[in-house]
């Protein structure tokens, strides 16, 4: 879906009901959406029976619309007392509407109110791509697909148990129910998925039939004499369901990727064990003072702005889980400016909303910064600063006692067991065993001889310190060939070297680099002080992308020309090579691989989960090997 413009919904009602003049159609029947909601698409897949007891369920909807269904179900799931643990809702929509016009849609509905305004307190910023929100404190999820279904759905990664169809009349809206569409469902069904919806049109009971469905005939909704409830019953075998977890991991290294991963993972009930070689939480890349957040754009919106801008979203969302930026740890959401020129064309073409990104011209930004000379530039108003050691000790408070810290312990070894995986020091004695590793330990990670072969590399980089008082004041983060932040316990940071050597130690060349790029971006800061800083090492990969997911076996062979070809190591996964970008990459990536252990609906595009996948430099190398000629890692 790269360079997808959204086109937001229009709001429009006949005779009170809501209507899309695009498609001369209504949201929900006349008769009631709320009730059309329970008697359609909820008992149309035999809900809530369906779901008691289960540790999870997964719904998907073509339309969300006003996201009346999702309410509906919502409300359904949380009044019933055998309800699953967990209520994954996938929801297509190529027009979302915004939170202001929702208010006013679901006041229709006061017994919703509560559940509406939970909603639209995390009501996404309309850009294309998937968006997760976390409600019931991420008992609900609700992962928004903002697109085409077209596009859309075959990005979807998830197994789902029940499907609500509900676009707008097939008359009206052919593309929700083309058959190419409705037929491919059964990608995404579960063994013995069902679904409904209010029409009985014969091409669509036709698709469904085809794809594996049996469609039956049921009583309508008010006006409507029927309507139809499918039932998932191919005559192929079916791919069956990942087999219940033991839900323990052991998590090696507690920086930004460490901590993260553990909170995510003790969210879903899992017990973490976390090891660290220091005595405390981030002490490596994750030491620095202040860590930046903010997104990149790029003209063709390329495989890495997409996943920085879900990756940027997902932390913003993060921030607010944890209890909010500046109190549950330290940093501000101040917005951050980032001096690009080339960006305009970005900001202009792919119509983002002003409340993710707005072009400012050089006269605004120097009313903003007081730095003339500005060709433009980029103001991301949700972006912000963190200090990293701060944010890592509130996501590790949040893991409750489902966490073990293993703290000044060094693993040496990782041992297969039957049972999964012993991690030992370097006396041999063990330090944790558990059926999942996870290794977050940046570029250290290649020094067991299993991950040796991950292409990581160590980049030096050092941030100088800039007392505040010496400098001007800003209201924002500024970025461009350099960057410096507001100040953080009175320090402002400015940044950050990039540099191929080892050197631990502070050096004067560094700092002198980072002054000079600072007058780039700030031409009034004029700094005659002693300095003093910090040197870090961020973890790269070749294409400056993290690995996220199931670490690849290199001593077996590639098999063939997909990832799934690659053999991987049982239980041992990866959350590494953030670069610069931790703070960003860290919530994210952890949700994402989370989602993975668990078997849950991917928050991300598949092409952009593949995109981070360690296996892909494996891959890439058995293309280029020959077997494949002609192929190349953009093909992955
Ligand atoms: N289920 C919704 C609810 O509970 O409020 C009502 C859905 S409404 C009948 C149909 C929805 O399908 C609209 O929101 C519309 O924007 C969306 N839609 C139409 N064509 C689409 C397409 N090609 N791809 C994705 N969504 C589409």
């Amino acid at each position: 879906m790269p360079g997808h413009r959204l086109q937001p919904a229009v709001l429009s009602t006949v005779n009170g009901i809501p209507y899309a003049d695009a498609y001369g159609d209504v949201y929900h029947s006349a008769d009631g959406g709320l009730e059309q909601a329970r008697h359609v698409f909820l008992a149309g897949n035999g809900l809530p029976e369906r779901w008691a007891d289960r540790h999870g369920f997964t719904i998907m909807e073509t339309g969300f619309g006003l996201g009346l269904n999702f309410l509906a179900t919502w409300q359904a799931w949380r009044n019933d007392r055998r309800r699953s643990a967990r209520l994954h809702y996938v929801a297509i929509e190529k027009h979302p509407f915004s939170a202001r016009d929702l208010v006013q849609l679901h006041a229709l509905w006061p017994e919703l109110a509560s559940l509406s305004a939970q909603l639209l307190q995390a009501w996404p910023v309309l850009v294309a791509g998937f968006h997760r929100i976390e409600l019931e404190e991420g008992r609900v999820v609700l992962t928004l697909a903002f697109g085409d279904i077209a596009d859309c759905l075959p990005q979807i990664d998830a197994v789902a148990d029940a499907f609500y169809l509900d676009g707008f009349a097939p008359s009206k809206n052919p593309d929700m129910w083309a058959p190419q569409v409705l037929v491919r469902l059964n990608r995404l069904a579960a063994p013995d998925a069902t679904a409904a919806t209010y029409t009985v049109s014969a091409a669509v009971r036709q698709a469904l039939g085809q794809g594996g469905f049996l469609c039956e005939k049921r009583p309508g909704f008010g006006r409507k004499r029927d309507m139809l409830a499918a039932r998932y019953a191919p005559r192929w075998q079916t791919t069956t369901r990942q087999g219940a977890i033991e839900r323990h991991a052991i998590v090696i290294g507690a920086g930004i990727a460490g901590s993260t991963a553990c909170e995510r993972l003790a969210a879903r009930g899992w017990q973490v064990t976390l090891i660290e070689r220091h005595d405390r939480p981030a002490q490596e890349a994750s030491g620095n003072l202040a860590g930046i957040a903010m997104p990149l754009l790029s003209k063709d919106d390329n495989i890495s702005s997409r996943l920085l801008r879900a990756a940027f979203l997902y932390t913003v969302r993060t921030w607010d889980r944890l209890g909010g930026i500046g109190r549950a740890f330290a940093g501000e959401s101040c917005g951050v400016l980032h001096l690009a020129p080339d960006a305009a064309h970005a900001v202009a073409t792919l119509g983002f909303p002003e409340d993710f990104v707005r072009w400012m011209d050089g006269c605004a930004v120097e009313a903003l910064t007081g730095a003339s000379g500005s060709e433009g530039a980029c103001f991301f108003p949700r972006g912000g600063w963190v200090t990293p050691s701060s944010l890592c000790d509130a996501l590790l408070r949040a893991c409750g006692d489902g966490l073990q810290r293993r703290f000044s312990k060094e693993v040496a070894a990782l041992e297969r067991t039957a049972a999964g995986w012993q991690v030992r020091d370097s006396c041999g004695d063990v330090l944790a065993e558990a059926p999942v590793v996870i290794l977050a330990n940046g570029t250290i990670a290649t020094s067991f001889p299993q991950t040796q072969a991950l292409p990581l590399s160590a980049i030096r980089g050092q941030v100088t310190h800039v007392p505040a008082e010496a400098l001007p004041a800003l209201p924002v983060v500024l970025c461009g060939e350099g960057y410096v932040t507001r100040p953080a316990n009175g320090m402002c940071c400015v940044g950050a070297s990039y540099d191929f050597d080892s050197d631990t130690e502070l050096r004067q060349a560094s700092h002198d680099e980072n002054l000079a790029r600072l007058k780039q971006v700030l031409p009034r800061a004029d700094v005659n002080i002693a300095l003093a800083g910090r040197v870090g090492f961020r973890c790269v990969s070749p294409d400056r992308l993290p690995l996220v997911g199931a670490l690849p076996n290199a001593s077996l062979p590639v098999a063939g020309s997909r990832l799934r070809d690659v053999p991987r190591l049982p239980g041992l996964y990866g959350l590494m090579a953030y670069g610069s970008r931790g703070i960003v990459w860290a919530p994210f990536a952890a949700e994402l691989l989370a989602s993975m252990l668990e078997g849950e609906p991917l928050p991300i595009e598949r092409e952009l989960a593949e995109a981070l996948d360690p296996a892909r430099f494996a891959l890439k190398a058995y293309r280029r090997s020959g077997t494949e000629p002609g192929q190349d890692a953009k093909d992955l």
